[in-house]
């Protein structure tokens, strides 16, 4: 089913300290004020997601994780399977960051198998894409969108869309300040629905939840949300300020 929702990256930011601080703050704010079909989501890093989890257990903000490794066990020092996420109660993962992308080679092949290892561990996948300042200064930035999602996830049935959440961050938007405009990612976010619609039938596109991201604030949150294909947002920056993340969520 579509939803609203608000989801939180928080990147590698906040110690255990800051974590519980924050969480509290987002807590307090959140509380009773949300109502059916938004989602809250926070998304800490590995360390503190088992904090998260305790402390979100009687709130209606859900835990995600930022990543995971494609595996499900074995010698991969420094990585984390799905199963260890859900073996805490984890049951949401970010996919396909362009941190990921970018810093850490995840290739689109990678991301596939990676997907394919949360959907069998039933874990629910924020799934992220978007284009480079270049692919859009050249006016290639359906294209690149569009082979983003056929290899990373076209591969599936349609049942698995269910659980899947797609997020379009422009990678020139992401931490610089400069946000896509609402008709930007209104026109990019009808775009997915028009390609998921030709692959998987109008229903599964117009159930999937579209979220964007790239510098969204308290200022310019509504207007992007007012848009008739945008769902909600990802948030990397102002996620990490109670105040600041709790404004957005009342933005939508
Ligand atoms: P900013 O909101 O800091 O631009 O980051 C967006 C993002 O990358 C969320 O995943």
């Amino acid at each position: 089913m579509r939803q609203k929702i608000v989801a939180g990256n928080w990147k590698m930011n906040k110690n255990l300290d800051e974590a519980k601080k924050l969480i509290k703050g987002i807590k307090k704010g959140v509380k009773d004020g949300l109502n059916d079909n938004t989602r809250v989501i926070i998304a800490p890093s590995f360390v503190n997601l088992n904090t998260a989890i305790k402390r979100t257990k009687k709130s209606s903000i859900e835990v995600a994780a930022q990543n995971m490794h494609q595996s499900k066990s074995g010698a991969f020092t420094g990585e984390v399977s799905a199963d260890m996420l859900t073996d805490i109660g984890v049951d949401i993962v970010i996919l396909g960051h362009s941190e990921r992308r970018e810093y850490f080679g995840e290739s689109d092949a990678l991301l596939a198998e990676k997907v394919d290892a949360a959907l069998e561990n039933n874990l629910e996948i924020i799934f992220c894409f978007g284009e480079l300042l270049e692919d859009r200064k050249s006016g290639n930035h359906f294209n690149v969108v569009e082979s983003q999602l056929k290899k990373g996830l076209f591969h599936l049935k349609k049942e698995d869309f269910s659980k899947i959440v797609l997020a379009y961050e422009p990678v020139w938007a992401i931490g610089t300040g400069e946000t896509a405009s609402p008709e930007q990612a209104q026109e990019m976010h009808a775009f997915v629905r028009e390609i998921m619609t030709k692959e998987y039938g109008a229903t599964v596109a117009n159930e999937i939840s579209i979220l964007y991201g790239g510098s969204v604030k308290p200022a310019n949150a509504k207007e992007i949300f007012s848009k008739q294909d945008v769902d909600g947002g990802l948030i990397g920056g102002a996620a990490l300020k109670a105040e600041d993340f709790l404004a957005i969520i009342k933005s939508i």
